[in-house]
């Protein structure tokens, strides 16, 4: 998501004259795109404002502007921390950052925050290809897009913060969905990927459609009637929201890729209830069978959160037992961590350092086992494969499952190409393979 909006923020700056620095230490204006989901991740923004506090004493016309979940978060405590800050921006001002950054500068309000329920995702389209704008970023692969769909949460998980950072869940208009989508694949995109915190509510909290019950199956049954688009994926979905609409769709839409990334954060019913996830371990293995019977060949991944308050040897030997039933292609997996404001801070039972990283270290090598024998089954395989980088000795690019294929002999394809692979070999997290065009 904050991909994405990277993405948002550059091209509104492109739009406004703005063009990318080639480093951080000679650049006029720098943004950091900040994500507070994790402790981790908001100890690296506030090191890295520290070290830009001495870059911007040598260079005092350096603008410095910290966008995303901390700002959200922080608001004007960053200002009276780090007064060389010029700009705090909120997660639904993005689209006006070059304004509110010229007000900043000019006198104006240097922390703009607020978080307003009837927020209205604005209709954005992609630069125009072809009127010499030129890509405002480093693109990770210009093949492949992500779109946002909606925004905000309103599930209220015990231990996350994206609902105080992100506000209530408002979805995009279907028109300006498909519009941007039709301009991404008519620029030469191949592949979308819908964006959102929980894609299953989409169209639920407020009008994207003439008709009253649109849903996130209506809306991936319209995106995959774009012309030109040959692959397509969302996340994130929470498995409380996961219905039989969804699962068909696997079985019916071609280019909907088989994979699904289902986060289940953790397989014991006490600790579920305690996060607020509202299903239990017997929920999500139901829906992960009737996903296996619609889409066979279909590729799980999941979220996995170890050491949440109360969490007993035994509830994490429930996760790992999970684990071994689901045996999924792959994980995230995350030591809890407080976040601010959140209603899992409160409770008791905090678990040690030690244990949560003991935890983790056992359920992410049993991970990386299984993540190896299921890789191990597409050796032999031919797979479809998105090239997205072709080199004079070989290239690399993923297979509708989403894994990543090394080549290491000369392909006669371009980047965007989807090629026929033979897997070779097969590694953790990814494998090796040959054209067999
Ligand atoms: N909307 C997604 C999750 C977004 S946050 C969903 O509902 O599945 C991404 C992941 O970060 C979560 O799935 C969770 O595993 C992890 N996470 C969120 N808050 C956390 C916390 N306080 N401590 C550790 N991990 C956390
Ligand atoms: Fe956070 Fe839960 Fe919403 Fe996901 S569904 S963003 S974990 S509150």
């Amino acid at each position: 998501m904050n991909e994405r909006d990277s993405e948002i923020i550059a091209q509104t700056l492109a739009d406004n004259g703005y063009f990318p620095a080639s480093t951080m230490a000679g650049a006029d204006l720098v943004i950091l795109n900040t994500c507070s989901v994790r402790a981790k991740a908001e100890q690296k923004v506030m090191s890295l404002l520290g070290a830009l506090r001495k870059a911007k004493r040598e260079r005092p016309e350096m603008r410095i502007c910290v966008a995303g979940c901390v700002a959200q978060q922080e608001g004007r405590r960053i200002i009276e921390r780090m007064p060389h800050v010029d700009l705090v921006l909120g997660t639904q001002q993005i689209y006006r950052l070059p304004e509110l950054l010229a007000q900043a500068v000019a006198g104006g309000a240097r922390s703009v925050t607020d978080l307003v329920d009837d927020y209205a995702i604005p209709r954005f389209l992609p630069a125009a290809t072809g009127t010499g704008a030129t890509a405002p970023l480093e693109e990770s692969c210009r093949f492949r897009k992500f779109v946002t769909i909606m925004q905000g949460c309103n599930n209220y998980c015990t231990y996350c913060v994206v609902p105080y950072t992100r506000g209530r869940e408002v979805s995009r208009r279907v028109d300006d969905i498909v519009d941007e989508i039709s301009l991404l694949v008519a620029g030469g995109v191949k592949e979308i990927t819908l964006l959102g915190q929980n894609v299953n509510s989409y169209g639920r909290t407020n009008p994207v459609h003439s008709r009253a019950d649109y849903g996130f199956a209506d809306l991936l049954r319209a995106v995959a009637a774009i012309p030109g688009l040959a692959r397509l994926r969302f996340t994130t979905s929470n498995p409380k929201d996961l219905d039989e609409a969804l699962i068909r769709c696997f079985a019916e839409i071609d280019t909907l890729c088989p994979q699904f990334h289902l986060p289940v954060q953790a397989g014991s019913d006490r600790i579920l209830a305690r996060m607020h996830r509202r299903y239990t371990v017997a929920d999500y293995l139901e829906k992960v069978d009737k996903l296996r019977q619609h889409c066979p060949a279909i590729a799980l991944t999941t979220d996995i959160i170890v050491g949440f308050p109360g969490e007993r040897e035994e509830d994490f030997a429930a996760t790992l037992s999970l684990l071994e039933r689901v045996r999924f292609h792959g994980s995230f997996s995350f030591k809890y961590s407080d976040r601010p404001g959140t209603r899992a801070c409160l409770l008791d039972g905090k678990i040690a350092e030690e244990v949560k990283a003991e935890r983790l270290a056992r359920f992410q090598a049993r991970q990386d086992q299984i993540s190896l024998e299921r890789n191990r089954q597409y050796v032999d395989q031919e797979l479809a494969v998105l090239l997205e980088e072709v080199t004079i000795d070989g290239g690399r690019g993923r297979t509708g499952t989403n894994h990543l294929v090394h080549f290491s002999t000369p392909l006669p394809h371009r980047p965007g190409d989807i090629i026929l692979a033979r897997i070779t070999q097969a590694g953790q997290h990814s494998l090796q393979g040959r054209s067999a065009d």
